[in-house]
């Protein structure tokens, strides 16, 4: 396909782009912490605190950039032709489970793909979701979620600072590595992420795919979006070991979770108790006592290898504050959750999504010989109950009839209920358990 021509890009901007941003890098540092971080602003223009990974088996790290692309590169930008502003955000569903009431829904948006290219970008993105989805617990509940793909044409295919640093390339979404200086550290325009999120039908998981095979991505924890996803994550399509960055920004977005790596010259945390579910000043003896944090794990072999108990660092601090086991995925990537991190990302999932789906509707009544067919995880039991009383022999049944139940003809009123419970033995906190159950009811015509 022919490309408009564009317009040069001066070696001069490149220099003032990259003094902005450091001088922005350098209001960051100081304030980490355990604390979750707001977006700020500094001299007026819209920064963000992002957490990069400079290599597959990597710590974290952080930096405070602008929202936008640099000059350099936001300049290259221009308007799709009208033949390619055709399928601009178009919506593609690469996985269906239920209504987006009922379940996780994940928009994924490409960056770097042109019109012709946007079946690569389906692929790419069904290739994603296949290694996040990979990844206890999400192996577990594929089930929960809807993935959406929306079409983000760009103009140029691949995205600037791919394979070299000096690359510029006009996308829909501004992605670029380099992002601060920082080779890894895959940015983006976010503005621009949340206009595209917001076509598909519902978003509280954001990834941004771009088309590159060069290993990277980012972590946006501080964004708070208008269609409600809570951060963003950025990933390169075609390096395989990019998948795990967005499922350590998902520990965050949907786990809550803490980091638990450090840095060293952070020396000793001076704060109070922290919110987060996996870090602590406590001892595990001091857990035990009081019956706090992850105290029901304490002992427990982890997935990711070792017994649960209270390790010295997290939280970025090397002393003054302890991590459930020596190296989850929060600490190091494409490692597992631990056993507070698998039950945090549960309780996250059914935060968004129903333990139950049903596609037949609520507010219509059933006839006596109608099919009622609900859909679970396998870790899950069901419960039939006609007016509030359980039909035993109906336990674990998906599909019934309310003839099946015992609803006899001219039993009309009669009220059909199911409830779905999560056995599984990852969430051990009833507080949390509570978002594990759910429930339906139909009136029966007779
Ligand atoms: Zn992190």
């Amino acid at each position: 396909m022919p490309r408009r021509a564009r317009a040069r890009i001066r070696t001069t901007a490149i220099a003032a782009g990259v003094t902005a941003v450091a001088v922005l890098a350098g209001t960051a540092s100081a304030a980490g912490g355990a604390a979750g971080q707001r977006p700020g602003a500094a001299g007026g223009e819209r920064t963000h605190e992002v957490e990069y990974f400079s290599g597959p088996g990597g710590h974290g790290r952080h930096v405070r950039v602008s929202a936008e692309p640099p000059e350099r590169i936001a300049r290259a930008q221009q308007p799709l032709a009208a033949a390619e502003r055709a399928g601009d955000g178009d919506v593609t569903p690469i996985v269906e489970n239920g209504s987006t009431a009922d379940k996780l829904d994940v928009v994924v948006v490409g960056d770097g793909y042109t019109a012709a290219e946007q079946a690569d970008f389906h692929a790419d993105a069904r290739a994603k979701w296949q290694q996040v989805s990979a990844v206890a617990p999400y192996d577990a509940y594929r089930g929960l979620f809807n993935v959406w793909a929306v079409d983000a044409v760009s103009n140029d295919s691949g995205v600037s600072g791919d394979p070299t640093q000096s690359v510029v390339k006009d996308t829909a979404l501004g992605s670029y590595f380099w992002c601060d200086g920082l080779e890894r550290l895959l940015c983006v325009d976010t503005d621009k992420v949340e206009s595209y999120a917001a076509k598909a039908p519902a978003a509280d998981l954001v990834i941004v795919v771009s088309n590159a095979a060069k290993y990277g991505g980012a972590g946006y924890n501080d964004v708070s979006s208008g269609p409600g996803y809570d951060g963003i994550a950025t990933v390169s399509s075609d390096h395989p070991d990019s998948a795990q960055v967005a499922v350590h920004e998902t520990g965050h977005s949907l786990g809550k979770l803490a980091d638990e790596y450090v840095y060293d010259e952070y020396g000793t945390y001076p704060g109070p108790e922290p919110t987060d579910a996996n870090i602590s000043t406590l001892s595990a003896s001091a857990m035990a006592a009081q019956r706090v944090k992850w105290y029901r794990w304490l002992g427990q072999q982890s997935p990711d290898g070792g017994v649960v108990g209270a390790y010295e660092g997290g939280g970025y601090y090397p002393r003054g504050l302890n991590r459930p086991t020596e190296n989850s995925i929060m600490r190091t990537l494409g490692r597992e959750f631990n056993l507070p991190g698998r039950e945090a990302m549960v309780a996250g999932f059914y935060r968004h999504a129903s333990v139950l789906a049903s596609d037949v509707p609520t507010d219509r009544p059933l006839t006596r010989g109608q099919r009622v067919s609900v859909r679970v995880p396998a870790s899950a039991s069901v419960r039939w109950y006609v007016d509030g009383r359980e039909v035993r022999r109906a336990r674990d049944k998906q599909t019934v009839t309310p003839a099946s139940l015992g609803v006899r003809p001219g039993g009309h009123g009669q009220r059909i209920t199911v409830r779905a419970t999560d056995g599984t033995a990852a969430v051990r906190d009833p507080e949390l358990r509570k978002l594990l159950t759910d429930s339906r009811s139909w009136r029966v015509r007779g």
